[in-house]
């Protein structure tokens, strides 16, 4: 493995966005050797992104990086909505099933800021100043050719063994391969400040108001902070300045009831709403993700936490693949399982956008009258605040989760839940999950052969055991004493000793290189 690693060029990770340090942790962390660059001399220091979602700051819990955004931002408890003057409905975000039951809206600027320095502590440094200008990627066999232009003008071609392009929406890459990236160009453009409110606006709440004018939002940021975003139905010239106190506090007294005044506006922007995505995310060597492969209205804040995910999803394969531990076929499944995901979001953030923004008054007048309603029911929150925070998202469908039987609730490719393991320590699965390794719970006594048999597999894989299954974990798997998980937090697969074994031993053939050798290493809890 160790001579095989050797051989290879480094992996190229172009963009030094959320996308493109999320790619370059997972795989440091494996300990494959890497470039990032980045165009810019200085990081972007605007809030673009603020919602992060349950499911990326569970993935960044594993990585030890949430303590430190939660301490940073500021909890969005609830989504509310209101349409001249009365509240239409609440989500109540508290039932998310997740421990971090919120949106957490924290600056794009702070989560960028913590995993530079993560990777920082990793060792890897942004090369900035450094831009991709060209790339070429030889008909057959492997590896890309890069052109990088530096600061100073000069160029440096560099080869790479494989590509992460994560150049965000205007992707070089992506034209020089004239790779389609379909989609629209929605109507409207939308005035964004970030500026401090007095007045009665909530600071646990994300507040949507509907008027026929369009669209409005406030985001709290926290100490009275807001980010806040209307839409401009009038055509705004291209050339016009960005919004100023005056220009937003006008913008918020057509769309809302509630008086405020506004100061201290520290960015203030406009922007228009493109909706498009990729076909594939794999082009022979180069893996597409983030904004690179994927821009949609940002309703819902789903983008960044997107892109990281597509990152956590990549960076294991990846780095089996380069290890020589598991074989090519397995980085087609990036692309099978982030696409339906992918396709899905931008779908419905578009309807979602359309709808709101409808100039049409039957439709606004069906939106204001059948949200109160849908959101009576308890079954329609859960399943908004579920598709909010990412956490429903699985790989069900995935060629990964072929012919793993699963005895409980708990399918082949569910998100593994963050349920309490042993009753009696309070161990969660999220302390447990092991992100650079298979994870392999045993329950019971009795386990001895199972894990022996474990070590011999070539995955690299991780035991815990635990005295009892609790009783949620019963209702989850069934009466399985054993349950692997992915390194991304989904689950393989649930069974008993033996039946988990030859289901094991099949999935290794099919996926992993026999020739090397797996590690594997054990704890109790
Ligand atoms: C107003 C607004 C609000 C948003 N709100 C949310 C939200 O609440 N939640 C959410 O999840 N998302 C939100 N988004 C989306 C989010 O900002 C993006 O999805 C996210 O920035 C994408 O990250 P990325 O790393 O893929 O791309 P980017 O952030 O665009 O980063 C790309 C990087 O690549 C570099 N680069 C580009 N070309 C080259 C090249 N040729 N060579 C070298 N370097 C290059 C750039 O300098 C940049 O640093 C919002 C977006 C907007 C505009």
């Amino acid at each position: 493995m160790e001579d095989q690693m050797q051989e290879k060029r480094p992996v190229l990770i172009v963009g030094a966005g959320p996308t493109g340090m999320a790619a370059a942790l997972e795989l440091v962390r494996f300990g494959i050797p890497l470039r990032v660059v980045d165009k810019y001399a200085e990081p972007s220091g605007t809030s673009r992104a603020l919602a992060v979602q349950a499911r990326t700051l569970e993935l960044m819990h594993q990585r030890g990086l949430a303590d430190e955004m939660v301490a940073l931002g500021n909890k969005g408890l609830f989504t509310t909505m209101y349409a001249a003057g009365k509240q239409l409905g609440q989500v109540d975000l508290r039932q998310i099933d997740s421990r971090f039951n919120y949106t957490l809206l924290l600056a794009q600027s702070e989560t960028e800021r913590i995993l530079r320095e993560k990777l920082e502590e990793s060792g890897v440094l942004i090369e900035r100043q450094t831009e991709l200008v060209a790339f070429e990627q030889p008909e057959r066999g492997s590896g890309v050719q890069a052109m990088l232009r530096k600061g100073d003008g000069s160029l440096e071609e560099f080869e790479a063994t494989y590509l992460i392009d994560a150049e965000g929406a205007h992707s070089v890459v992506r034209r020089a391969a004239h790779l389609p990236f379909d989609g629209k160009s929605m109507p409207n453009s939308y005035a964004l400040a970030d500026l401090h409110v007095d007045g009665d606006v909530a600071e646990d709440q994300l507040s949507i108001f509907l008027a026929s004018s369009g669209l409005l939002a406030a985001f709290p940021m926290g100490n009275r902070r807001f980010r806040v975003i209307a839409t401009e139905k009038e055509a705004v010239d291209k050339d016009a300045p960005d919004p100023d106190l005056d220009y937003m506090h006008a913008m918020w007294s057509a769309g809302t009831h509630i008086p405020v005044a506004f100061r201290n506006m520290v960015w203030s922007s406009r922007f228009r709403i493109n909706s498009r995505a990729m076909h594939q995310l794999r082009y022979r060597s180069v893996f597409f993700g983030g904004d690179s492969a994927h821009i949609h209205s940002p309703a819902g804040g789903q983008g960044m936490n997107t892109g990281i995910q597509d990152m956590m999803n990549l960076g294991w394969k990846l780095a089996l693949v380069y290890r020589g531990l598991a074989k090519e076929s397995l980085l087609d499944t990036y692309n099978e399982e982030r696409m339906p995901i992918i396709r899905h979001l931008v779908e419905a953030t578009e309807r979602a956008t359309d709808l709101f923004n409808s100039d049409n008054p039957v439709v606004h007048s069906l939106i204001t009258h059948a949200l109160p309603l849908a959101l009576s029911f308890p079954g329609i929150q859960q399943k908004g605040a579920t598709i909010v925070s990412q956490l429903g998202g699985n790989y069900q469908k995935s060629s990964l989760s072929e012919n793993l039987r699963c005895e409980g609730t708990l399918q082949a490719g569910d998100r593994f839940p963050d349920v309490v393991l042993n009753e009696e320590t309070g161990t969660r699965v999220l302390d447990l999950l092991d992100p650079s390794a298979f994870t392999a719970f045993c329950f019971g006594g009795g386990l001895e052969a199972v894990k022996h048999e474990l070590t011999k597999l070539t995955l690299p894989i991780v035991e815990h055991t635990l005295p009892v299954a609790s009783d949620v974990v019963r209702g989850l798997l069934g009466n399985s004493a054993v349950a692997v998980v992915r390194p991304d937090g989904y689950l393989l697969c649930t069974g008993h000793p033996s039946e988990i074994l030859n289901q094991l031993r099949a999935w290794t053939l099919r996926w992993l290189c026999l020739a090397s050798s797996g590690h594997s290493s054990e704890g109790t809890s």
